[in-house]
């Protein structure tokens, strides 16, 4: 007897790290129920849009990736971010099958029962133990809470997202030891505000392997750095207890690495933007926390031109850049986003000074990045090879996440595997990225 063929579904993930790793869930119960993924939304019985509803421009993006998958498809269901605010989908594509919210995995399941159900026998066995990942084999996200209890004034994840809701630590340590022992030699730590980790849960012990681990931030990271793979820190947030950290990267248990969206320097720019753990001391702590752990790379971004910024507050963060010589970072013009309070400030700034602004930012990042990044040069660096070209290897230190920040070039006389973690001899280096040997396997 012939075997009916597995539905197909096209799914089309957009925004952010923690939208990836809603996907990767959703994927992963898909083909744990023996749906297939098809390559193009032509052929596929289904296509499911993961949507980002941040900034304006990323809903816009967002619209267009569901009108291509109703044009070339028909047959659509829209899940994340902006499908907690469904009136605009459906207003433009009235025939979408389903909008549901970010995280609401059972209705994406239930909408896609629905559509096209599942195989009468599915192979539960598809599914590798630890999951379907998006990420290149070697890297993983590692998601370890959701949601946010800071209300910066031009942010709506809150009420997208509601108010931080963490993983027990014993949960989140056993998705990070599957994850290294399928293979995986990085785990990107994300969240919205990693350092508030546990907060909500009252940093609750739960029982891993012969111990009580508690769900706080460094107690995470302690027993992370234990897993044999790179631990790289995202979206933490300066508040006090962030300085015991630096002790663990000192001692390279997690990488010398703090992911921080600072978003502004001026305390006055920061107060609009109701920023948490926002202080006048924090170039001191930079300082401190360099002594230190010196190869600690920071790694930030910054809005220009929020409402209120004068001439002044930029030039303030200028100069604050200059001192805190941020080693990564990433700029964005200020758009108003629906919802958000910061609309309402007065002294809204024009699209041209926003403009200049953004490129006196990036061009004084990059005098200060080339300059750290040339202090790099004749040292060695342990390099994980993300790309084999035909002549050079593209890899990154552990002052680079991968898709935000630079790369490291590499000639190496015997192949390279991707995934390979190898220590290289750095000879030349400019604006972003460096360019070096392998000088150790
Ligand atoms: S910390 Fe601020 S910007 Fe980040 S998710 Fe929470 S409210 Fe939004």
């Amino acid at each position: 007897m012939q075997q009916a063929a597995a539905p197909k579904i096209s799914f089309v993930s957009l925004g952010c790290p923690k939208a990836l790793v809603d996907s990767e869930r959703i994927i992963t119960r898909l083909r744990a129920e023996g749906y297939e993924l098809a390559r193009q939304h032509d052929g596929a019985d289904l296509v499911i849009v993961n949507t980002c509803g941040f900034l304006d421009s990323a809903k816009q993006e967002s619209l267009a990736a569901i009108g291509e998958a109703m044009a070339s498809n028909g047959k659509v269901i829209v899940t994340g971010c902006m499908g907690a605010e469904p009136e605009q989908i459906e207003q433009a594509y009235p025939g979408v099958l389903s909008i549901t919210g970010p995280q609401q995995y059972e209705s994406v399941l239930d909408a896609v029962h629905r559509a096209k159900p599942a195989l009468h026998n599915p192979h539960l066995d598809l599914v590798p133990e630890q999951g379907i990942r998006l990420t290149p084999r070697h890297y993983a996200y590692l998601k370890i809470s959701e949601g946010c209890n800071n209300r910066c004034s031009f942010c709506i994840i809150p009420k997208l997202r509601g108010d931080l809701v963490s993983r027990p630590a014993a949960e989140v340590l056993r998705e990070a030891e599957k994850l290294v022992a399928a293979g995986v030699k990085e785990l990107l730590v994300i969240s919205q505000d990693t350092s508030a980790y546990g907060v909500d849960l009252k940093y609750a012990e739960s029982t891993w392997k012969d111990r009580s681990v508690r769900a706080k931030f460094i107690d995470l990271a302690r027993e992370l750095g234990e897993l044999g793979a790179w631990v790289r820190l995202h979206y933490v947030y300066p508040y006090p207890h962030v300085d015991e950290v630096i002790g663990l990267m000192a001692e390279g248990k997690v990488l010398p690495y703090l992911d921080i969206p600072f978003q502004h320097a001026s305390p006055d720019v920061l107060k609009l933007m109701k920023r948490p753990a926002a202080q006048d001391k924090t170039l001191d702590r930079i300082k401190r926390w360099r002594a230190e752990c010196p190869e600690l790379a920071l790694r930030s971004t910054f809005i220009v031109g929020f409402p209120g910024e004068t001439e002044r507050d930029f030039e303030f963060l200028l100069d604050w850049l200059d001192e805190a010589e941020i080693d990564r970072l990433g700029a964005f013009k200020y758009e108003p986003v629906a919802g958000a309070p910061s609309n309402a400030i007065e002294g809204q700034v024009s699209d041209e000074v926003k403009q200049d602004r953004w490129n006196r930012l990036m061009s004084r990042q990059q005098a200060i990045s080339a300059r750290r990044l040339k202090r790099k040069v004749g040292t060695r660096q342990q390099v994980i090879i993300d790309e084999i070209g035909p002549t050079v290897a593209k890899g990154r230190s552990k002052a680079d996440a991968p898709e935000i920040d630079g790369s490291v070039y590499l000639t190496s006389r015997r192949p390279l595997r991707v995934g390979e973690i190898v220590t290289a001899k750095i000879d030349r280096a400019d604006a972003y990225d460096l360019h070096g040997t392998v000088a150790g396997f």
